[in-house]
């Protein structure tokens, strides 16, 4: 499936979640069986170079792509959530939004020093979640070969936030 094809399972909902901003919404992709497999092969083969141990997602649609790739790969997945959702001891990153902070957390044994982690979410817009992510996963002691994104809002330039490689699929202007 061409990148323009898989564009067009995608749609753009105007004034969502607030006035003024335009909504990507990925439902309509993983509700098409053939459309959201092939956007996972072609996800997979972004990531598969940086050779992962783990890959992990962030909540909640990371974890539509980051659960299914892992387990295509055979590889453990990790959450990345908001904050007092995971049992047992936790490690969190706090960071700021346009308006206010926002904080993310893991457990805190869910990396072993030096394992491999690809973080992957949705979509990259400003790249402020995704830094907090890869931020976060660094504190715990992993090595972030790379991020990784369905769609990438460029004109936002959220990739040069991020001290890490970034590979997304599809672009908007
Ligand atoms: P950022 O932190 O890069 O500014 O925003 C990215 C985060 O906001 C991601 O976790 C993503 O799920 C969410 N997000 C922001 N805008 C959109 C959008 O248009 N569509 C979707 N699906 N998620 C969005």
């Amino acid at each position: 499936m061409t990148e323009q094809e898989l564009k067009g399972h995608i749609r753009g909902i105007p004034d969502f979640p607030k006035p003024g901003i335009l909504f990507y919404d990925i439902s309509t992709l993983l509700r098409h069986g053939p459309a959201w497999k092939a956007a996972m092969a072609a996800m997979a083969a972004r990531v598969t170079p940086y050779k992962p141990d783990l890959l992990a997602g962030i909540e909640s649609r990371g974890f539509l792509l980051a659960a299914p790739l892992a387990l295509e790969l055979g590889l453990g997945f990790i959450m990345l959530r908001k904050p007092r959702k995971l049992p047992g001891p936790t490690v969190g990153y706090d960071y700021a939004l346009e308006y206010g902070t926002d904080r993310i957390e893991m457990q805190a044994d869910a990396v072993a020093p030096g394992q491999r982690v690809v973080l992957l979410d949705d979509l990259l817009a400003t790249g402020g979640t995704m830094a907090a992510g890869v931020a976060l996963l660094k504190q715990a002691g992993a090595v972030v070969p790379a991020v990784a994104a369905l769609i990438e809002l460029s004109f936002l330039e959220g990739r040069k936030r991020l001290d890490v490689p970034t590979e997304t699929l599809l672009a908007y202007n």
